[in-house]
């Protein structure tokens, strides 16, 4: 599918300035302003995008409110909603590459992951949503014979969604596709250096024959659009998948305003713990490896702690980092590069600033730890491995977001297990060990919403996503998903 020469034509197509797509229009912000769109490729302004105002927002929210309360989306028969959702997805699926390249060109993931992940991924959620929707049934209850007891699923209402620059499209699309299947409309805030693909997936759903006002996406500023979503009175539900400091903004939006529903995906400090019985070892690096250093470790699930038994520690850390070495981080849009830019200057200085602090502390950048080519003008870093990291060091217990794992050596399970739970997070993990026994009391042991045994990172929309403790609330996928968005009502009927 990805044709580098088509993928060079479309490197340095110009990209019109992006606006609000709000009540099934393309509107410039009420005071006409605009935010300028960096490429982390190369540092240069690549187009511009509204920068929403308050009004802006609330008029999305009230396009929102309308299309909901008239019935024109929630009313129509679920296949009616089927049919329109398909279509959206053909859509997408026949532009996928013009999409990817557009993402690529605004967030710096790599193109062979991205296409995969963005648009194709989009597309096969909103299509998995779409066919599961009229095989939603309600209940009847199993009452006294003198009553009828009937349980209704019926859309919510508004749903407000704010999503970060990480995989804007999957991530989006685990939030409004199975929304609107369920019947509820959606304004939804991108974050602000990765919009111009929700954007265009929003042009998209109108051209598939979805309702004006069904889907509008403002784009801007968190803390004017995101924070006026988050305190509106008319949004019934706010899903989010971002960071835990700005989750609790939202949880305080809530408080003072309708006590909205938050569902909140948040960051993680996931745990990958390699036991000397470990199956294969080389596999176990090669994938150990790609579960954090792919999209430049900007993974919520990354495999960001490496935790090896001791006794084959060094050797693991030998393998790893020559295996790192062989990694070709670069240019996104080209297919052979195995990681693309960071998002931007801001996360590069954070990144390395993680960086120093473990080089201040003594522990040893095995391998990368740098800014590179940065004669691109565009930003990005050796993917990195630091030794010796102990358990309480920031490093260990901060999310970095970033191309850094930190390696900490144990002893025995019940140490590898303190160390694993030993942060506020709780999102993934993985576990490699021959000992069938071992590995089921590991996935018990271990508090994290997914726990992989012998692999890391494989996902399916089919199962849910989801963390506990600081690493949020509620699921992403799966048919759990749609509980979010599908409100019960009882009916109580005497006979
Ligand atoms: P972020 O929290 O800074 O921003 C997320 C979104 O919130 C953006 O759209 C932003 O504009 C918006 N926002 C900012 N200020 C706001 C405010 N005051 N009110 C309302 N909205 C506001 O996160 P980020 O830097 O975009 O993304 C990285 C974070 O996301 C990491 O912590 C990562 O782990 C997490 N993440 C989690 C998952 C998951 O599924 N658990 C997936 C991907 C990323």
């Amino acid at each position: 599918m990805l044709d580098q020469i088509r993928i060079d034509e479309l490197r340095n197509a110009p990209v019109s300035p992006f606006q609000h797509i709000i009540d099934g229009e393309k509107r410039d912000s009420s005071d006409g302003d605009v935010l300028n769109v960096i490429s982390p490729l190369n540092g240069e302004v690549l187009t511009t995008m509204a920068r929403g105002t308050v009004e802006d927002a609330n008029a999305g929210i009230a396009a929102a409110r309308r299309a909901f309360d008239d019935g024109r989306w929630s009313d129509l028969a679920p296949s009616a909603r089927k049919k329109i959702l398909m279509k959206w997805a053909a859509l997408i699926e026949e532009q996928a590459l013009e999409i990817a390249v557009l993402g690529v060109r605004n967030n710096g993931t790599e193109i062979n992951m991205a296409i995969k992940a963005e648009p194709m991924s989009a597309a096969n959620t909103i299509r998995y949503y779409a066919e599961a929707i009229d095989k939603i049934y309600g209940e009847v209850a199993s009452t006294d014979p003198s009553v009828l007891a009937l349980v209704h699923r019926e859309p919510v209402g508004v749903v407000g969604a704010i999503v970060p620059w990480n995989f804007p499209l999957m991530i989006g699309s685990w939030k409004f596709a199975p929304a609107l299947a369920a019947g509820n409309t959606v304004v939804l805030k991108p974050a602000e250096t990765a919009s111009l693909t929700l954007v265009r997936l929003a042009e998209l759903a109108l051209e598939a024959g979805m309702p004006p006002g069904v889907f509008n996406v403002v784009t801007g500023k968190g803390s004017v659009v995101g924070e006026a979503i988050g305190l509106s009175m008319d949004v019934d539900v706010m899903v989010f998948t971002g960071s835990g400091f700005i989750g609790r903004k939202l949880l305080e939006y809530s408080a003072r305003s309708n006590l909205k529903r938050c569902y909140l995906e948040l960051g993680g400090k996931s745990p990958n713990i390699v036991f000397a019985d470990v199956p294969d070892l080389d596999e176990a690096v090669k994938v150990s490896a790609n579960g954090i250093f792919r999209n430049s470790g900007q993974v919520c699930i990354a495999g960001s702690r490496l935790l090896v038994e001791r006794c084959i520690h060094d050797e693991f850390v030998e393998k790893l980092a020559a295996f790192v070495e062989t990694l070709n981080p670069g240019d996104p849009l080209n297919i052979k590069s195995t990681a693309g830019a960071v998002n931007s200057m801001s996360q590069l200085q954070q990144n390395l600033g993680f960086v120093e602090e473990a080089r201040d502390l003594g522990r040893g950048i095995r391998t990368g730890g740098t800014r590179i080519l940065e004669e691109t003008g565009g930003y990005f870093m050796a993917p990195t491995v630091i030794t010796g990291v102990h358990p309480r060091d920031r490093l260990a217990t901060d999310e970095v977001f970033g191309p850094v794992l930190a390696v900490i050596p144990f002893d025995t399970e019940e140490e590898a297990v303190e160390i694993a739970n030993g942060t506020d997070f709780g999102l993934s993990s993985a576990v490699w060990t021959s000992n069938l026994s071992r590995a089921h009391r590991m996935i018990r042991a271990i508090q994290a919403g997914v726990v992989h045994v012998n692999t890391y990172g494989g996902a399916d929309t089919t199962v849910p996503l989801g963390g506990v403790k600081q690493s949020g609330n509620g699921h992403d996928k799966s048919l759990h998903a749609l509980d979010k968005y599908l409100e019960l009502k009882t009916a109580w009927i005497k006979l």
